[in-house]
């Protein structure tokens, strides 16, 4: 299973936030949209960073209430780990186990064209081995 096959059933729709948009608007996004994690991207596409709620919670730990009205281009990882439609979800589970994040946005020249979570990952997973043990099952069965 790839990423673009993924993409296909989920949809390509990425929540995005500007850089200079405040910590307390990105809570409220969150929160709204019911996710983990936003990418901050400006209005071309290009990804700029990522925001999650592991970086909110570091912020609130470092500066308390002052974090609130911080821009999110200061608590944001700027460096951020992206894979290509072509990628394999096993090859997603490697660089979300390797890197220790739940978030991967796919970037397609250049510009932002999905994101795959855990979630996403584990559920095709799932379905794929489940899938191969009904297929040991039958095959047993009909020996
Ligand atoms: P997460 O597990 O995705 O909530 O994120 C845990 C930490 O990793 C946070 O500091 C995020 O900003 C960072 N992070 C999340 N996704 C990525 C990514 N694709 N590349 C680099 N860092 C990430």
């Amino acid at each position: 299973m790839t990423v673009a096959r993924i993409l296909a059933e989920k949809g390509r729709s990425v929540v995005t936030i500007q850089p200079h948009r405040s910590i307390d608007e990105a809570i409220h996004l969150l929160a709204e949209k019911r996710i983990g994690a936003v990418v901050v991207a400006e209005a071309d596409g290009v990804v700029l960073g990522i925001l999650s709620e592991r970086d909110i919670m570091r912020a609130l730990a470092a500066s308390g209430a002052a974090a609130f009205d911080a821009p999110v281009a200061n608590h944001m990882t700027a460096d951020v780990v992206t894979c290509q439609r072509s990628a394999s979800v096993e090859e997603l589970m490697q660089l979300m186990t390797d890197g220790r994040f739940r978030h991967v946005p796919v970037v397609e020249d250049g510009k932002l064209a999905g994101l795959i979570s855990i979630g996403d990952v584990v559920k095709r997973r799932i379905a794929a081995v489940e899938a191969e043990h009904q297929a040991m099952r039958d095959y047993i069965t009909m020996a």
